[in-house]
């Protein structure tokens, strides 16, 4: 390949590699350009919701350790759930075998991909964009900025610092190989673990991922957190890896997703669910939709149409929940278990007891210890 090419993306985590993918099936030239050797360490607990699965296909299959189709809630001390649905809710996996597998897709798909290149600086002209990587200057007509989280490419094109929650995990495996036993059987979400925020369980192949989520800057009160459950859930025995802690942006604004004619996409764009965390759904769709619009080029305005995109595809899932969790930041204990604080809806709950209601997707059975 020349070094003329139509994108430049930076970052090959889900967004980068999802819109090099799509961007090379449309026929572009692709360059991606990431400063890790892969595969490397993201802090992430790796879970797949239904919206990435459905994203992603079933090709995903040779990197997925487990379907869960069992989902318990515990939301106060006394009150937890359980659903069992007909079908699988979340996948498990690790990002050192997905982010690999995606960028695999992108390069089959057409796209050059270099690791262990970083991009230094980045600028937006109005024909182009420029960016400097190993003392050379490359340009091309359109960027996608999927830097991450914590890139620092964002603050050269002079947007704001972005807003972030935080997330910390260990991953705890059984002593001389024995099986998960019950911790293999589904997904555990706890609110009573962190005020304003909650805890996870996610199963893998061989190892348990133990979690916190929460609304403020990541720190050593998670470490605490991720502790606290590990010895709630009697696995202070096993192995222990880590803690582990990383940032999840919180909020996302329209000025956030372009700079002229670098489109942004995933975690550098504020994309995240800021109550679950969940941020590669939204990585993969908003770098995607990035794709989808440089290829439609011109003679459409490629930043407006991919800000009205990102705005009603993406941001209506985000911000349903934004203005609650802003809300919930009085309450304290959690999202459900802030709401089982309020006595009508806790008193509600009792008397649904002993409840095992059928739905269309399976069963709730709710349970409250008296
Ligand atoms: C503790 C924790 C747990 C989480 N758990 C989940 C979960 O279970 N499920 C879920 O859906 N989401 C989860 N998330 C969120 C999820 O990890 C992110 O939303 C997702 O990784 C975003 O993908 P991305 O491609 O935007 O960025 P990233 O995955 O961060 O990828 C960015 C890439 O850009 C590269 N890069 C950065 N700067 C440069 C540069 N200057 N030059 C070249 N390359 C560069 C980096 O090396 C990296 O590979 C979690 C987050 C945290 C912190």
């Amino acid at each position: 390949m020349s070094d003329h090419c139509d994108l430049i993306v930076i970052g090959a985590g889900p967004a980068g590699s999802a819109c090099a993918e799509a961007a090379a099936r449309s026929g572009l030239r692709v360059r991606v350009f990431d400063r890790a050797q892969f595969p490397r360490t993201k802090p992430c607990a790796a879970g797949l919701t239904s919206r990435a699965l459905e994203l992603l296909g079933d090709s995903v299959d040779p990197v997925i350790h487990r379907r869960v189709s069992t989902v318990e809630m515990r939301l106060t001390g006394r009150v937890s759930g359980t659903w069992r649905s007909t079908r699988p809710v979340v996948a498990t996996t690790t990002r050192r075998e997905l982010d690999p597998f995606l960028a695999e897709r992108a390069r089959q798909a057409g796209a050059l991909l270099e690791f262990g290149r970083s991009v230094f600086d980045i600028s937006a002209g109005p024909e182009g964009v420029e960016v400097v990587s190993a003392g050379e200057r490359l340009s091309a007509p359109y960027v996608v900025l999927a830097e991450g989280a914590r890139g620092r490419l964002r603050s050269r094109l002079g947007l704001e610092p972005l807003e972030f929650g935080g997330a910390a995990y260990a991953r705890l495996y059984p002593n001389d190989g024995a099986t998960l036993g019950e911790h293999g059987e589904g997904i555990v979400l706890d609110a009573g673990t962190r005020r304003r925020g909650y805890g996870w369980i996610f199963p893998k192949n061989d190892h348990v991922n133990v979690g916190v989520c929460g609304l403020e800057l990541p720190g050593p009160d998670y470490l605490r957190d991720v502790d606290r459950l590990v010895e709630k859930l009697g696995l202070s025995s096993w192995r222990r890896e880590g803690p582990f802690a990383g940032f999840v942006p919180r909020v996302s604004r329209p000025e956030d997703h372009s700079r002229g004619r670098v489109l942004i996409a995933g975690d550098a764009a504020g994309l995240a669910d800021p109550i679950t965390g969940e941020g590669i759904a939204y990585a993969i769709q908003s770098g995607r939709i990035a794709a989808e619009v440089i290829a439609a080029a011109p003679p459409l305005d490629v930043a407006a149409r991919y800000r009205e995109r990102i705005e009603n595809e993406i941001i209506p899932h985000l911000t349903l929940l934004t203005p609650l969790t802003r809300r919930l930041q009085t309450f304290g204990p959690g999202l459900v278990g802030a709401l089982l604080s309020v006595r009508p809806i806790a008193a509600a709950v009792e008397r649904w007891v002993p409840g095992s209601p059928y739905t269309a997707d399976g069963i709730l059975t709710i349970d409250v210890r008296r």
